[in-house]
């Protein structure tokens, strides 16, 4: 400041004047503000809306997988290891389901991975199907019960919406429910599985059959012979459906 100016704020009053000390003047400590990205779809421009935002009803396959796999709906989340969405064909004729995880499934994060699963794959050989080939296979629940315990009215309840969007997004031919779990669920029944099977029942107009679970099966060799019969059953209803 030169000695004419600094005469003048003087007879002004207007000294001393305040200086940001060097160094200091470099820095700023403001916030910056940062770049909002926002996704657009690739075909409309237009932004796209949050999964979260959309009821189970109206998910897409990727918006479904990606609320399963963040679902905390029910106590059997607190447990897993991973969700077990569900594995095979979308457009699938045949829909397998089951009641839940095992071990294995919640490690490996695919359903009938196991010893259960390796029958499975057995019983679809049989009647010339094969996982992935035309073939979906899901649960009722898509988390592990501990202990490889049926899951409760409530958990099932809670996950069923994941399940039935897969059933019309899929739009099965016919489905097949292994075990009294998936059975009782599906139907909304409570009747044992040996008087529910040998029947098409519907779901929603999806004809349905009932038939053992793999893992009961393992334990229980006699009843491979019934399965046997549910499964050729099956396939008879499936060539009288084309
Ligand atoms: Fe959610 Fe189904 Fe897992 Fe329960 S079992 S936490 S409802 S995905």
């Amino acid at each position: 400041m030169n000695t004419r100016r600094r005469q003048i704020l003087k007879e002004l009053n207007l000294l001393p004047v305040w200086r940001l000390k060097p160094g200091i003047a470099k820095q700023s400590t403001l916030p910056v503000p940062q770049a909002v990205e926002v996704e657009h779809s690739p075909l409309t421009s237009e932004p796209v809306k949050d999964s979260a935002q959309l009821p189970v009803s109206e998910m897409n396959w990727d918006q479904l997988k990606a609320a399963v796999s963040q679902c905390v709906a029910c106590p059997l989340s607190q447990a897993r290891t991973q969700t077990v969405f569900g594995v095979g064909d979308e457009n699938a004729d045949w829909l397998f389901v089951g009641e839940g995880p095992g071990a294995r499934e919640d490690e490996i994060g695919e359903p009938f991975v196991g010893q259960a699963g390796k029958l499975l794959d057995q019983m679809l050989a049989a009647i010339q199907l094969k996982r992935g080939e035309g073939v979906y296979i899901a649960n009722i629940v898509k988390c592990r019960p501990p202990n490889n315990r049926n899951p409760t009215l409530n958990e099932a309840q809670q996950c069923e919406p994941f399940l039935t969007r897969q059933i019309a997004l899929i739009k099965p031919k016919l489905i097949v429910t292994l075990g009294k779990v998936a059975a009782q669920n599906l139907l909304n029944r409570d009747d044992s599985i040996s008087s529910l099977r040998g029947k098409v029942h519907s779901y929603s107009g999806i004809p349905l059959i009932v038939t053992y679970h793999p893992a009961y099966l393992l334990r229980s060799l006699p009843d491979k012979a019934k399965a046997w019969k549910d499964l050729c059953f099956a396939r008879a209803t499936m060539q009288s459906l084309r």
